[in-house]
């Protein structure tokens, strides 16, 4: 039998005991990334939260089939594709592989399928008929569109009503629509568009039916969990449970769990916005294990702020269990005995903190209670208790990914990091402290010694980047 595992399901605002419809089966979907550009640590954060999900449900024993998409019929994409005078599905087929780098660079285990838009057509068409059937969606000149009122439980995942909806809704009314909340299922082609012959001419689908479309392809019509940002619960998921439910006439989803965001700055990061960080970029300089750290040492449900002193946190803590795990490898027992309840206690701990909510924080906190304890006694560990040590370290490695498989290759990129540091003489509390100088001088308008302290830090190739938040970075050249 899995462990029972408690998962705060946004349909019910509760956390609640996850009985799957089939015992010990798990069909869970999460909807991926937008393949038009390079990914951001925002992204990464949904990314890492359905890995965890994922791991944690088959480290406690269930049988996981976990669906996440690519969504490669899109307008940023067409846009885009426009812009780099680019075929748009070859634009897509192109990030979709640097979006597979960027994942395995992170530790992620792959998903058990990772459909594609472009290969779901078949599939989004029969259900968009299916729903047209129904009586939820109506043609207009080419366009199908999902009428909003005809599903009387619209709204039940937001907790959005209708009524507040439309009212909501101040962009100019478009004539085709019966109802101003109605969204489209399917649009016409443009000319220069990729477009797909339908039963209502050469078109696309509209956003969201993709991910109804495709949870059914692979898990039928009724999933046990499905997650995404926090940012998709309106209007993709509640549009997802409408399509889902007018087509097949069943509930679409049993448990919805959402990842907040990833702040900078005190905003949420985004391309839109402008105030992003690559998982390349990020990746290229610290490695993917200390981004891995920085998304898991913080409940999914919480706000992650990004800034310099959560980086240097997770430096440090990916050094230290690396090195730990090392060790361990050469830690020898000294008696042949009981494990030690110390050391045994930590694995139950650390599931007791997963089965609450995936609460991976407060697993991590127990780890590293764990790891000082050991290294203590390293020179008094019974077999028993090596054996659980083992063990421990084998369960954060795979429920949490937190071990890495190669532990002296993160240990090598630190190190190289380290000497990055040192072998340009930089010091960065001395930088830290002349850009707190500086901005100063900018706000009592002493720009000469703003200048000056730019100069200074120039001479030692350090630049400075001034954040539309006020904050600054800097880097070495
Ligand atoms: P997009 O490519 O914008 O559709 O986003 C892909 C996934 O990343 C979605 O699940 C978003 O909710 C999530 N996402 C985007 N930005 C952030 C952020 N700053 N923090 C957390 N998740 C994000
Ligand atoms: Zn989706």
């Amino acid at each position: 039998m899995p462990r029972e595992i408690k998962i705060h399901n946004n349909l019910t605002r509760k956390k609640e005991t996850f009985e799957p419809i089939e015992a010990g089966k798990v069909k869970f979907y999460s909807c991926g990334p937008t393949t038009y550009d390079f990914l951001h640590i925002g992204n990464a954060r949904a990314l890492v939260v359905g890995d965890l999900f994922n791991r944690v449900l088959r480290a406690f024993g269930y049988d996981v089939t976990f669906v996440r998409n690519y969504t490669d019929v899109d307008d940023k994409i067409i846009d885009r594709a426009r812009e780099l005078k680019r075929d748009a599905l070859e634009h897509a087929a192109l990030f979709v592989k640097e979006c597979e780098k960027d994942m395995n660079s992170l530790g992620m285990m792959p998903a058990t399928h990772t459909p594609k838009v472009s290969e779901t057509m078949p599939e989004i068409i029969d259900m968009i008929q299916d729903i047209i059937k129904n009586g939820s969606g109506y043609v207009v000149d080419g366009e199908v569109l999902f009428h909003v009122p005809s599903f009387a439980e619209y709204g039940k995942l937001s907790k959005k009503d209708l009524e507040s909806l439309q009212h909501g809704i101040r962009v100019e009314v478009d004539q085709k629509k019966k109802n101003p909340a109605d969204f489209v299922l399917w649009k016409p082609a443009k000319a220069g568009e990729p477009s797909w012959d339908s039963p209502w001419g050469k078109g696309r689908p509209g956003w969201h039916i993709e991910c109804s479309a495709m949870a059914k392809k692979f898990l039928g019509k009724t999933l046990d969990l499905h997650h995404g940002g926090v940012d998709l619960m309106f209007p993709h998921h509640e549009n997802e449970i409408a399509q889902s439910e007018a087509a097949n006439q069943c509930p679409f989803c049993r448990n919805w769990a959402h990842n907040e965001f990833l702040n900078f700055g005190s905003e949420k990061m985004s391309k839109s916005l402008g105030n992003v960080v690559k998982i390349r970029d990020f990746v290229e300089k610290y490695g993917g294990q200390v981004l891995r750290h920085v998304l898991l040492s913080v409940h999914y449900r919480a706000r992650l702020e990004w800034s310099d002193e959560v980086i240097q946190k997770a430096l440090d803590e990916v050094k230290r269990i690396h090195e730990f795990v090392l060790e361990c490898q050469n830690m020898k027992a000294s008696s042949l005995g009981e494990c030690d309840p110390e050391i045994e206690k930590c694995l139950d701990k650390m599931m007791e903190e997963l089965s609450n909510d995936f609460n991976s924080a407060g697993a991590m906190g127990h780890y590293f209670s764990f790891l000082r304890y050991v290294k203590a006694q390293k020179e008094n560990l019974s077999n028993e208790s090596l054996a659980q040590v083992f063990k421990t370290n084998k369960f954060v490695s795979a429920a949490l990914g937190l071990v890495a498989e190669n532990p002296q290759a993160v240990l090598e990129k630190l190190k190289e990091l380290e000497q990055d540091t040192s072998a340009s003489g930089v010091d960065a509390a001395w930088i830290e402290k002349l850009i707190e100088e500086r901005k100063l001088a900018k706000s009592e308008k002493n720009w000469a010694r703003a200048d000056e302290i730019r100069k200074e830090l120039t001479a030692k190739n350090i630049v400075l980047k001034d954040n539309p938040d006020g904050s600054t970075d800097w880097k070495i050249q």
